[in-house]
């Protein structure tokens, strides 16, 4: 405590006048301008939490057909996929929301998370579809790779740097992450390698997904704020991850020969009743069950903490001729505006289209090759168009984008 004579470095009052003063390198504070002093920056904070995200009270509820309304905006096709993600994210809402409500008492029902799995070859839209759900709830999103994960004491990242990220995302306000959605990614990856648990130690699978279950369980995590590893001097941020929604996706290469031999045996055995027993021309992953999860190697513990369970179709070629241009961001409106600021009205050919479709389709690109394809028929006219003052038109035609495609074939067959 401060010597007798000494002043309030804010109010400028002395000891006798406001009692105790607390030093500290260059001065002092009496115990009113301390209160005040936390109450402006409670204020400060409370601003802060409102401008980025808003609070669970405040969110607009979107029932289940506004929420795929809003995912039909900016994802092609997936119907199915979109009407389980859409009521598990409405019921996340009501979770939220019941989760904030002062008046429930200890005796209430517990709403559980509804985490989920989407399994979906590789470009199809899962990391599209999680993306966009998180812009329709407002709250902090980030994407982690699976395979970056190891279990802890080994080498790679411990899994509570996942929820590092998800705090960054957040500006470090604990409490918007704790509402936030963690998009995990190539959780197939993380499988263990046969279906017998293992003897010795699997570093990269089961022990990640061991791991795993702590985050998922709804516990409080300590997490390094800077990521990294854990270091005994490092200060913690306490997280509670209870209504934190994880959403993981993954290709799960080989996983129809698990669906196809429970359907086979589910099918031989009520052969009378449905009379098919050939699902070979159907896209079997259509069918996933959490049962052809756990035959591909994640633990039943793991498949247990994740409740939904959705499937993406393969895109075909008319899925990725509306992705080029009906998404709400599709890549050819973006283009237009991009002209469009030069004063240049841009046009496609439907047949120049059709023919970066082809394309994506020849090297094997999907739906992700299609930026770099557009990319590279663009890009030369990007360069010359604005010293070009007496262009106000541009037209894409199927010959321009053959002939530029073709020059960098090399390239972009290497992508
Ligand atoms: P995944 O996570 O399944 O590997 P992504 O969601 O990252 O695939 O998709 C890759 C890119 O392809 C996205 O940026 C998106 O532009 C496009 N895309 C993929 N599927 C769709 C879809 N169904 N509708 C619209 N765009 C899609």
């Amino acid at each position: 405590m401060a010597k007798k004579q000494e002043v309030c470095s804010f109010c400028g009052r002395s000891e006798k006048e406001v009692g105790p003063l607390l030093n500290g390198v260059n001065g002092f504070i009496c115990y009113s301008c301390s209160k005040r002093a936390t109450e402006i920056f409670d204020m400060v904070r409370q601003n802060e939490n409102n401008s980025k995200y808003k609070q669970p009270n405040q969110l607009e509820i979107k029932t289940p057909q506004e929420i795929k309304a809003y995912l039909d905006d900016y994802v092609i096709g997936q119907d199915a996929a979109k009407r389980v993600l859409s009521v598990a994210v409405y019921n996340h809402y009501k979770r939220l929301l019941y989760q904030s409500d002062k008046k429930r008492s200890a005796n209430d029902v517990e709403i559980e998370k509804s985490n989920i799995i989407i399994v979906g070859e590789t470009g199809t839209g899962k990391t599209l579809l999680a993306r966009t759900i998180a812009k329709i709830l407002n709250v902090p999103f980030c994407i982690v790779d699976a395979t970056t994960l190891t279990e802890a004491g080994y080498v790679g990242e411990d899994v509570e740097n996942i929820l590092t990220r998800l705090l960054q995302e957040a500006d470090y306000n604990v409490e918007a992450a704790e509402r936030g959605i963690v998009f995990i990614d190539e959780i197939d990856k993380i499988a263990r390698k046969s279906d017998n648990p293992s003897i010795t130690r699997d570093v990269s699978g089961e022990g990640v997904q061991q791991a795993m279950l702590k985050l998922l369980e709804g516990a409080v995590v300590n997490v390094p704020p800077q990521g990294g590893r854990k270091h005994p001097e490092q200060k913690m941020i306490a997280v509670n991850t209870q209504n934190i929604l994880f959403i993981s996706g993954g290709a799960f290469d080989g996983i129809e020969r698990h669906i196809a031999a429970r359907l086979k045996a589910h099918v031989i055995g009520f052969k009378e009743a449905t009379g098919r027993t050939n699902k070979k021309d159907d896209n079997l992953l259509k069918y996933v069950q959490p049962q052809d999860l756990k035959r591909f190697g994640l633990i039943p513990e793991l498949v247990g903490r994740f409740p939904v369970l959705a499937s993406l179709n393969p895109l075909d070629r008319e899925a990725l001729q509306r992705i080029l241009s009906e998404p709400k961001n599709a890549i050819t409106k973006q283009y237009k505006a991009l002209f469009a600021m030069d004063g240049v009205e841009l046009t496609y050919d439907k047949a120049a289209l059709e023919m970066v479709v082809d394309k994506a389709i020849e090297f094997k690109l999907g739906a992700r090759g299609l930026r770099s394809l557009m990319e590279t028929v663009m890009t030369d006219i990007m360069f010359d168009l604005p010293s070009k003052k007496d262009t106000t038109k541009v037209r894409i035609t199927a010959k321009m984008v053959e002939e530029k495609i073709d020059k960098n074939r090399d390239t972009l067959s290497m992508s």
